[in-house]
């Protein structure tokens, strides 16, 4: 039986379009997701959107819309986006889906039948545009640390679930598994938190009514995040498909931005374990984007749109640069120089020019199969495997260009348009197969393209065979400099 892989990258919130931030984590489940089909495993990857709450209900009454209507309108932007960028998800879910609705109802009343539900009163300083709610340690000046603006005072009728008691099991878990929580620094930070204790998590509100029904009482709506972490498992099947669910869950990894780190691996581990679910294998939180040194967002004006991100070289160079410019748990600094500088230094010149220089020379003068002796790709393989194990993208790519540099030099050193040797063209075209194989996660049209030129089928196994000769033709411009 093929091994399974399942894969999430966040829900969204549609009020908002998408940039380079969504793009960055979308695109980074993708490459996985791509990588581990290589691999021949059976890959499941979920997106979507996370579609309730005041924040929406706000919004769509400006538009005089309601709320349903009005995220209906946001979805096809979302959708594109992920198209345009050459995102293959398998299913894009909302968590205004129906079957979502159901699933996120059916847990809560495990839970409640676990004894782990309570009525109580909910007071504390409220940001409606975060939705949430802040302590004074987190908001010493009563104002959101993310909005900068006056939190409110607010009291509501809520139900809760006893998180307190799960302070031991995630300690345990965090402790037994070194892996559940990546990166290290963030593990650490999450570890420090939950000894300082766990207080009780308000789940439903009387404040909004655009909500999954609480099914214990009609007043009450499910908030936020008993709604949205649902997604990872109704976007397979929870209820409706018993046999998805169990090929696919727990996940393999969720990938998410480090805001969100501690509903994933507080909450999420703590929901699941209540409701007799297994946890996930996984939880990765990778770093945020500046554009030149300053902090990304809506309201600073400065978000990168990915027609934008696109524009300027591409889908392929837009994936390309931001998964090589930082290590993927950490930050990274967005301009349009750097990623034109390595679009022009790196893709066009290095990649693009060599793959345009064997295949023209090919068409000129053929090929000869020979045993490859000079341009092995095995050793950079394994490596980029123990790469691709611990998401460290940037790393990848650096391996898979240090052997362009050397199909680079071999190409310099034989001169094969003087010598006209066909060996020397049939080692180089062998190897374009090879790293192009590789590549193709991170490029998929552009590797796409370089595989018609030289007849080869991307596939993981075509590496350890000899490139079959044929015809070839000098290849279109890969990457045109700007
Ligand atoms: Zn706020």
């Amino acid at each position: 039986m093929k091994k399974k892989f399942y894969i999430t990258a966040p829900i969204y919130y549609p009020n908002d379009v998408p940039h380079l931030g969504h793009a960055y984590t979308t695109i980074a489940a993708d490459v996985l997701a791509r990588w581990h089909k290589l691999l021949g495993k059976e890959v499941f990857f979920l997106t979507g959107t996370d579609e309730h709450g005041k924040k929406i209900a706000k919004a769509a009454e400006k538009t005089g819309k309601t709320p349903k209507q009005f995220t209906d309108s946001l979805i096809p932007e979302f959708k594109d986006a992920w198209k345009k960028l050459g995102i293959q998800y398998d299913r894009f879910i909302r968590t205004t889906d129906k079957d979502h609705e159901k699933v996120v109802q059916h847990v809560l009343e495990k839970v409640n039948k676990k004894g782990e539900i309570y009525k109580g009163e909910y007071s504390g300083l409220y940001c409606t545009d975060c939705e949430a709610y802040y302590t004074e340690k987190d908001a010493p000046d009563f104002s959101c640390p993310v909005h900068k603006k006056p939190l409110e005072n607010l009291k509501e009728e809520s139900y809760f679930f006893k998180l307190s008691k799960y302070q031991n099991f995630l300690l345990d878990l965090y402790k037994k598994n070194p892996d559940f929580i990546s990166p290290e620094s963030k593990r650490k930070e999450i570890i420090n938190r939950v000894k300082e204790g766990l207080k009780d998590l308000s789940i439903t509100r009387t404040s909004f009514d655009w909500g999954v029904p609480f099914p214990l009482d009609k007043k009450h709506y499910v908030y936020v995040w008993f709604d949205a972490l649902l997604n990872y498992i109704s976007g397979i099947g929870y209820l409706e498909n018993k046999k998805m669910f169990e090929k696919f869950w727990p996940a393999d990894v969720h990938i998410i931005g480090k805001d969100i780190i501690w509903f994933h691996a507080v909450y999420w581990p703590a929901m699941l374990k209540s409701a007799g679910i297994e946890l996930p294998k996984k939880i990765f939180a990778h770093g945020w984007w500046t554009v030149l040194n300053e902090k990304m967002g809506k309201s600073a004006g400065n978000a990168v749109k990915i027609d934008k991100l696109i524009g300027y070289a591409g889908a392929d160079s837009a994936r390309y640069f931001l998964l090589r410019a930082a290590p993927f748990g950490d930050d990274g600094d967005f301009s349009e120089k750097e990623l034109i500088n390595r679009h022009n230094n790196e893709l066009a010149n290095k990649l693009g020019n060599l793959v345009s220089r064997v295949s023209a020379l090919i068409e000129k003068y053929g090929l000869e199969k020979t045993e490859i002796k000079n341009l092995k790709i095995e050793k950079t393989k394994k490596t980029i495997e123990k790469h691709f194990e611990k998401f460290e993208f940037d790393k990848v790519l650096n391996e898979i260009f240090s052997f362009t540099d050397r199909c680079n030099e071999f190409i310099q050193n034989k001169k094969p348009w003087e010598t006209k040797d066909k060996k020397v063209l049939y080692e180089l075209a062998n190897a374009i197969k090879d790293f192009t194989i590789l590549l193709s996660p991170f490029m998929p049209e552009t590797c796409e393209k370089i595989s018609k030129t030289f007849n080869f089928k991307i596939d993981l196994k075509e590496i350890n065979k000899p490139l079959k000769v044929g015809k070839i033709k000098k290849s279109e411009i890969l990457f045109r400099k700007i």
